[in-house]
C-alpha cells in the first residue's frame, strides 16, 4: 500500500517528455532506506496523449521492477493505468484502490 508521494521536478521542463534529476532520485532512495520504505511506482501524466507508455517511456525506463503509472488527461475524466516495462515489453498491471 502506498503511503507517500515523492514529487520530482521534470528536469526536461517539457509538456511532452520528462526526466528526473539523479540527485533527487538519490535523495528519495536515501529517504526510503532511512524510513525502511520501498519505492512502489513511478507516475507521470500524458496531458495530450493516452495512458500508455510512449516510445520514449519504453526506451528510457531504467527501473524494470518498478511499476509505471501513467495518467492521461486527454478525456474529461483522467485515465489512470499501470505498467511494467522490461526489455521493451509492456505489461499492464491492475490498479486496486483500498
Ligand atoms: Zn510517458
Amino acid at each position: 500500500m502506498a503511503t507517500e508521494i515523492c514529487r520530482m521536478r521534470n528536469v526536461d521542463r517539457s509538456p511532452v517528455s520528462f526526466s528526473m534529476s539523479e540527485n533527487e532520485i538519490s535523495r528519495a532512495f536515501k529517504g526510503f532506506k532511512n524510513r525502511d520504505e520501498e519505492w512502489m511506482a513511478i507516475y507521470h501524466s500524458h496531458p495530450t496523449d493516452r495512458a500508455y507508455p510512449s516510445q520514449e517511456d519504453i526506451l528510457f525506463h531504467n527501473y524494470p521492477e518498478i511499476p509505471y503509472i501513467i495518467v492521461s488527461l486527454v478525456q474529461n475524466k483522467p485515465a489512470v493505468r499501470c505498467f511494467l516495462i522490461e526489455n521493451s515489453l509492456v505489461t499492464e498491471l491492475k490498479i486496486e484502490l483500498v
